[in-house]
């Protein structure tokens, strides 16, 4: 092992190329971080892999600079091994393999989805929590049983991030669309003092302990090419796609015994998504925590 006091981390599962570092402790440091923003559609793997591979040495030399770090400092390279986009995934795995035979450091993969629980673990202060995972393309609740960690539940079809991007996409929001529709949603309850939800119900979309979204995809599409006002959908696609993955986070937790809910993931950045596992947690008498936005979204 090296003489360095720091491990750094490539992030490279979807449309963020981010590379940061933590000492060994697991305290982490700003990550420096550059993202895909397509003028229009979706993430195209390839584009976002090309985009990476453009991006990362300039990534590299500006968190070495900005950290003032040398090479001497950097005990090991860690990257996201997976799940993500296989041509986004090979241009980190490439990156961090690069950097440790020029630095003659070890390699460490890391399960992206772990590294949400951990992160959260380490900034919220819990120590065995059951996670509501909620990104672009997963929606898992996961916890640890007999020492490892258990997906309990999770989506059969779309992540609830690509449910909010889609829909945005159809109203020519560019991606991410989720912030966007938070918007639109908080606005609608603004401008209607006593919202109901009559004649803007969506299909539930839990599944036992799983979750299935394309359903509420299209009914949320078909209820705005009927008339219904697009923040108003927006505040309707929001509760009902909520709802139901709180939903199964609860049943995980009254199944599992656990204290804590964590929340992970970009959707987490989301303020109604946060009240309601709060909600939640409270009447139960348990406690719900989520991290800093920066560390939701996706980082070194
Ligand atoms: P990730 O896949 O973890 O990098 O998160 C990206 C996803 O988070 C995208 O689908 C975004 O639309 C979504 N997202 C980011 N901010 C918010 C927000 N405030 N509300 C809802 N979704 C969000
Ligand atoms: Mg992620």
């Amino acid at each position: 092992m090296s003489e360095g006091k720091f491990v750094l981390g490539i992030e490279s599962t979807a449309h963020t190329f981010s590379i940061g570092t933590a000492d060994w402790m697991g305290n982490p440091q700003a990550s420096t971080s550059v993202s895909v923003r397509p003028s229009s559609g979706g993430i195209h793997p390839r584009e976002a892999a090309d985009h990476h591979s453009e991006k990362a040495a300039e990534v590299l030399s500006r968190l070495m600079h900005d950290q003032r770090l040398r090479p001497t400092d950097i005990a090991a390279v860690a990257f996201s091994q997976g799940p993500g986009l296989g041509p986004c995934l090979r241009i980190g795995a490439s990156v961090a393999r690069t950097i440790s035979q020029r630095w003659s450091l070890p390699l460490i993969g890391v399960n992206h989805c772990v590294a949400h629980i951990e992160i959260g673990r380490q900034e919220c202060g819990c120590d065995d929590p059951v996670l509501l995972y909620v990104s672009g393309g997963n929606t898992q609740v996961i916890a640890r049983l007999d020492e490892r960690y258990r997906v309990l539940g999770e989506t059969l079809d779309i992540g609830i991030g690509n449910l909010l991007d889609k829909f945005a996409r159809e109203f020519e929001i560019p991606f991410p669309g989720g912030p966007q529709i938070e918007r639109l949603a908080s606005s609608w309850l603004t401008d209607e003092p006593s919202p109901t939800l009559e004649g803007l119900e969506l299909p539930y979309a839990v599944q036992g302990m799983d979750l299935a979204f394309s359903g509420v995809l299209n009914a949320a599409i078909g209820l705005v090419g009927k008339g219904a006002p697009l923040p108003a959908v927006c505040w309707s696609l929001q509760e009902h796609a909520f709802a139901a993955c709180v939903e199964v986070a609860e049943r995980a937790l009254a199944h599992t015994g656990k204290r804590d809910l964590l929340l992970g993931g970009g959707v987490a950045c989301n303020e109604r998504l946060r009240e309601m596992c709060t909600v939640m947690a409270a009447e139960r008498g348990l406690k719900s925590h989520v991290p800093d936005r920066g560390f939701c979204i996706d980082n070194g």
